[in-house]
């Protein structure tokens, strides 16, 4: 782990550039130290950032598919050789456990290169046929794209954003999370040593302030969010003064139904992971678990027996299963949360406290944590805690199980535990929400589209409509009389 305070400066055109702008302290989740320095990047290092990338994606953009396929894929084959040292990197960032980062996280991202380098070569438009004329509608860059990141998956968001932009014929300037900002620049790096031109991957440092800058410079033609549905809101109001594209990849608090057919070691498997991978701090996890009355007693023994021997600590130590959290203030918001729940009814079947791993002390620790007992109305089930936190509520039917899992503003992500085929059918399509995982859950394979309905945000990520979202249509019409 590094010990250094080392000074992180954005990153254009290839190199890194100084600003004589403040500096925001980099905390490791796992310590509370400070291991870098963040220069925050001044208009002047944005204005320069744009200029790179516009003139770099000039001549991007008249490479052809293949030819920037065969770049990016490329430049996966260097970010899975480097996956090691990049899920290490990831860990300083967020404090989640090494084996999550170097298993999910990471190669994620290097999965998502892969498949809009694969997926471009074959990226086409539509033809068109008169009597007397023939047309074709093709899909054609932005120009210069921006992403604005979270701070809980720094490497999926970076390549999730970049991979589609990039393969379209973009260029793309990323602010991470000011919480985050190690891992993206080793990413854009490596990925300009694999033979990516210069200039067409920019990383710019620093808080909301920078972020607004992006989103109202005349420059840039679209931004991708990941962030919280209030910053969606002000993202969007910032970037209609330039007419921006936008895509908002915002909060949740999905519903996982759990029927009363489910198999209750699957059921509590999935629960379990759905709320507590990432130490909980994951935009789509099933925080309001609904379970049929019929077995709710048992699952819940099972799950609060298999919660409570999960080992909290030291992200680095592989016998460990959670992390800690992204810094000292949220572990706050989560504990007060919790102790809402309490105050509000809830019982606080396991976990709850902080914890101060030996040789960790300073680190933003805490158990996973099963609320039972609750209703609808808590705000532990309301709101979003972003933490590994559970509410457990009971059903009685699948229709009552529906209304209630719609019963909220969000709609990103939504499960089902059943083992009946037309069930799952019908109530996946019942579920207001971008994504539904019947017997699974938050599994992203880059070929399906990830993103939320209602408060959740629009646009997708992943697949082929994270194309259509990084490009325009431009129709020809040819005469031919
Ligand atoms: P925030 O919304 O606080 O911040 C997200 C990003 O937006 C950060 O880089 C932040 O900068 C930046 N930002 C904040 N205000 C502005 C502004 N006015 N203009 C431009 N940029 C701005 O979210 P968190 O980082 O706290 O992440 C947690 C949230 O993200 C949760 O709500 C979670 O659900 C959501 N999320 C959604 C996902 C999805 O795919 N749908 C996935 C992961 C998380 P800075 O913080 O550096 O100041």
């Amino acid at each position: 782990m590094r010990k250094m305070t080392e000074i992180i400066q954005s990153h254009i055109n290839g190199t890194n550039q100084a600003s004589d702008g403040d500096y925001i302290e980099k905390h490791y989740p796992a310590t509370g130290e400070v291991i870098a320095k963040v220069e925050i990047a001044s208009d002047e290092v944005l204005n320069m950032a744009v200029a790179a990338a516009s003139a770099a994606q000039k001549q991007w953009a008249q490479y052809s598919g293949q030819e920037r396929g065969q770049i990016l894929i490329k430049a996966a084959l260097a970010l899975r050789q480097a996956n090691a040292e990049l899920a290490r990197l990831e860990v300083q960032d967020v404090g989640k456990v090494y084996s999550e980062a170097e298993s999910g996280d990471v190669p994620s991202g290097a999965d998502a290169l892969e498949f809009f380098g694969a997926a471009i070569m074959t990226y086409g438009g539509i033809q068109h046929q008169w009597r007397d004329a023939i047309g074709y509608s093709r899909r054609v860059p932005l120009g210069v794209c921006a992403g604005i990141g979270a701070w809980n998956y720094p490497a999926q968001i970076a390549l999730w954003k970049s991979a589609p932009a990039l393969a379209m014929g973009n260029a793309f300037i990323l602010k991470p999370s000011e919480m985050t900002p190690l891992v993206a620049m080793r990413i854009a790096a490596i990925m300009e040593d694999a033979g990516l031109p210069k200039g067409l991957l920019n990383i710019i440092h620093g808080d909301h302030r920078i972020g607004k800058a992006i989103c109202e410079h005349a420059g840039i033609a679209k931004i991708s969010l990941t962030g919280g549905v209030e910053t969606g809101k002000k993202i969007m109001a910032q970037a209609a003064s330039s007419l921006k594209r936008v895509t908002l990849e915002l909060g949740g608090k999905a519903p996982l139904i759990i029927c009363a057919d489910a198999d209750l070691d699957k059921a509590a498997e999935i629960a379990m992971s759905a709320n507590f991978y990432t130490a909980g701090e994951v935009c789509s996890n099933a925080t309001r678990v609904f379970v049929h009355r019929s077995i709710a007693k048992d699952l819940l023994e099972l799950m609060v027996a298999r919660t409570s021997s999960l080992k909290v600590g030291d992200p680095m130590a592989e016998d460990v299963d959670i992390g800690a959290l992204i810094s000292e203030a949220h572990l706050g918001k989560v504990m007060r949360m919790i102790q809402q729940g309490v105050d509000e009814g809830a019982h606080l079947a396991c976990g709850g406290n902080r914890v101060h791993p030996q040789g960790f002390e300073g680190g933003y620790f805490i158990e996973p944590t099963i609320l039972s007992a609750c209703q609808d109305a808590m705000r532990v089930v309301r709101e979003e805690i972003f933490g590994p936190v559970m509410s457990v509520l009971i059903f009685d039917d699948d229709h009552e199980a529906i209304t209630r899992a719609n019963a909220t503003h969000f709609g990103l992500g939504a499960g089902l535990i059943t083992k009946d085929l037309a069930r799952a059918h019908r109530m996946s399509a019942q579920l207001e929400a971008g994504n539904v995982w019947v017997n699974s859950y938050n599994i992203i394979p880059p070929d399906l589209p990830f993103g939320g309905a209602k408060s959740s945000g629009f646009g997708r990520e992943s697949s082929l409509y994270a194309l259509e979202a990084y490009s325009d249509v431009k129709a020809t019409y040819i005469a031919l009389d």
